[in-house]
């Protein structure tokens, strides 16, 4: 896995236009995310029709691609109020969408991703969530969660497979929030979660975790069985 980021081509992107950038890279990369797969997001300030500033989740809506995303293809969302969930118990899928819906900023945007929440209970800046090969290779093991401790030691968690939705979403911001130090999140059998304070750290921090899978599946002679979940 090769790092494709370009400063001389992103230096001067912010906000959703560095997001964009982000997800295209991540996007021109087979063996990070294939058609349709992955999302990403930004967090960022802005001020809403009536001139009120309010935080905004920038996140790819559901049906488009990485490789080929624009700003039209992110939705933006009120965060505040997709936060006020996280202190619920449980939130079933019928909920979570027509809430979601309800937190749009944007009339005629595109319809929120059904993991929006995940990034929204990870408090970084930039979050980058991809299927990519190399983790894969590692989760798909009956004996994952050894095996990602082996190559990741501390800092990386895993989170026990659950399908995509607000469960899922409430684990994977429960472990963020349990190791100040952690440096990605891994969701068992599905993919990782990296983020940064910029969208560049959050790619490289990708980049970075998909080399170490594969530096180990070099040295162990293998893979996995190639078996994923969306
Ligand atoms: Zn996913």
């Amino acid at each position: 896995m090769r790092n494709r980021w370009s400063d001389k081509e992103a230096d001067r992107l912010e906000g959703l236009d560095a997001l964009v950038y982000a997800t295209r890279t991540i996007g021109a990369d087979s063996d990070l995310v294939l058609w349709g797969g992955g999302n990403s997001s930004a967090k960022v300030t802005e001020k809403d029709h009536l001139g009120r500033e309010l935080r905004v989740l920038w996140v790819k809506g559901s049906g488009s691609d990485m490789r080929t995303a624009t700003a039209a293809h992110f939705t933006p969302l009120r965060l505040d109020e997709l936060l006020l969930l996280k202190e619920r118990e449980m939130v079933d899928d019928e909920e979570m969408v027509a809430c979601q819906a309800k937190c749009v900023l944007e009339p005629g945007a595109p319809k929120p991703s059904i993991e929006t929440l995940l990034h929204a209970f990870i408090p970084a800046p930039h979050v980058l969530h991809t299927h990519a090969d190399a983790i894969c290779a590692l989760t798909d093991t009956s004996d994952s969660r050894k095996l990602i401790r082996r190559v990741y030691g501390e800092d990386v968690a895993l989170v026990s497979y659950i399908r995509p939705g607000f469960v899922l979403a409430k684990r994977a911001g429960e472990a963020f929030w349990k190791n100040s130090g952690l440096r990605a999140i891994i969701l068992d059998k599905h993919g990782l979660v990296t983020w940064g304070g910029t969208a560049k750290a959050a790619y490289l921090e990708t980049i970075k975790m998909v080399q170490e899978a594969e530096r180990h599946i070099r040295l162990a002679g293998g893979g996995g069985d190639g078996r994923r979940a969306k």
